[in-house]
């Protein structure tokens, strides 16, 4: 075995030593949001760049008395092996949740807790993606996702987004001509665009889908982060049998406690806890305990009304500066929740170029491309409002239009 020679603080020298791959490695894109983040770790960079919920919004306190409740209270059980699909009270929970806030009838049996949301869209892929199987999703795209699929080698068909939702027309066309597995979507302030599906799209799209064998893959990591209160209804509600929905505590709770889950029909769900067991045996028990010991002691849904007026207010400012600062030519989302806005810039503006020059002046913005599975997307930006305050936002957004404002006229 042959170990690196480190030759300084972080470096490694590289050894000639060839390793050998699984060929799904090369076909699987380094997350460019992790390579990015690296760049403004740099605590006078103003970061529009993550997707970090606001660290104001996490309330350390209460989650400490809850994890010392839990520990003084059955420390030893919370610390143990526990069963795969998750703490059943906790599911009991998020079943309830989902009756209450969009009026689903959901079975604890149809949920199981993962590390993360991000983890079902690992999970999803080894139960239906063989290489070479086809496979939907929104145009541009959850990078997340990309990356997560990538590994078991589909094929990606994208169906382009527009304000109101995915292309109908492009999504029937798809699923007549390819057996497309599933179509992953994110109906609610999706991740990069901060679209929301509009409520006649969703019922075209689970019509169009429900004449076929194809799923859909609901991510709803954004759904309590709609700042009007008023929630859209799942595809569920109108295709049952055919929508597993992806839901996480990240933007709600806390995100380093790696709290999601997958809600499925139970002949998937069986199949999702083969997945589960043979990736990690089960979630973070401990997490778990907590999260539900904070969710019966305090008020998640006042937690989540701060949340929505604090987000909704950091979007407000940066869309009045966008407004104010922009020039016309730049177009822009106006997300009715989550945590982005889409920037278009013109056609002939380069994202990565603007990246390049906003970092000079201490701003950090993620060019679109890399959430395009079939190229383009080279003038789009994602902008990220819930991890700035309002005067970084005043400042940020008048230093990236100075930028592309030169841009523009180079
Ligand atoms: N889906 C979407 C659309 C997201 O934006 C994210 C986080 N960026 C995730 C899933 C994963 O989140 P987590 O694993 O923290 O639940």
């Amino acid at each position: 075995m042959s170990q690196p020679i480190p030759t300084g603080p972080g470096q490694h020298q590289v050894t000639g030593r060839k390793y050998t791959f699984a060929p799904r490695m090369a076909k699987t894109p380094k997350s460019f949001i992790r390579e990015i983040l690296k760049v403004t770790e740099d605590p006078r960079i103003i970061s529009f760049a993550g997707g970090l919920p606001s660290p104001a919004l996490i309330d350390v306190d209460n989650i400490a008395a809850a994890a010392a409740s839990v520990l003084a209270k059955d420390g030893q059980v919370a610390l143990q092996y526990s069963t795969t699909e998750g703490y059943r009270p906790l599911r009991q929970f998020i079943a309830d949740r989902y009756k209450k806030r969009l009026g689903l009838e959901v079975s604890p049996d149809e949920i199981l807790i993962t590390n993360g949301s991000q983890q079902c869209l690992d999970l999803i892929g080894k139960v239906f993606i063989g290489t070479g199987d086809h496979v939907a999703m929104e145009r541009p795209g959850y990078l997340g996702a990309i990356q997560a699929f990538s590994l078991f080698e589909p094929i990606f068909h994208p169906v382009i987004l527009h304000e109101d939702g995915p292309d109908p027309v492009q999504l029937a066309h798809t699923i007549r001509n390819y057996p497309v597995r599933f179509f992953y979507g994110i109906p609610n302030s999706q991740n990069p665009s901060g679209i929301t599906y509009s409520a006649e799209r969703r019922m075209e799209i689970a019509g169009i889908l429900e004449k076929s064998e194809t799923l859909f893959i609901e991510d709803d990591a954004y759904g309590e982060l709609n700042f009007n209160g008023k929630s859209l209804p799942s595809l569920r509600q109108y295709i049952p049998d055919q929508t597993i929905i992806t839901g996480s505590f990240s933007k709600i709770l806390a995100p380093g406690m790696r709290m999601g889950w997958v809600v499925a029909p139970l002949p998937i769900m069986e199949q999702l806890v083969v997945a589960k067991q043979a990736s990690d045996l089960h979630s973070n028990y401990l997490s778990q305990r907590i999260a539900f010991e904070y969710l019966q002691t305090q008020n998640i849904d006042t937690h989540i009304e701060k949340i929505r007026a604090s987000y909704c207010h950091q979007r407000d400012v940066m869309l009045s500066c966008m407004a104010e600062f922009f020039p016309d030519t730049v177009l822009f989302t106006r997300p009715q929740g989550g945590m982005f806005i889409w920037v278009t810039l013109p056609e002939s503006v380069s994202s990565m170029a603007v990246f390049d020059a906003a970092i000079k002046e201490n701003v950090a913005v993620l060019p679109g491309s890399p959430f395009y599975i079939d190229g383009g997307g080279n003038n789009t930006l994602r902008i990220n409002f819930s991890n700035s305050t309002e005067e970084k936002i005043r400042t940020g957004i008048e230093r990236l239009a100075s930028v592309i404002k030169k841009q523009c006229n180079q």
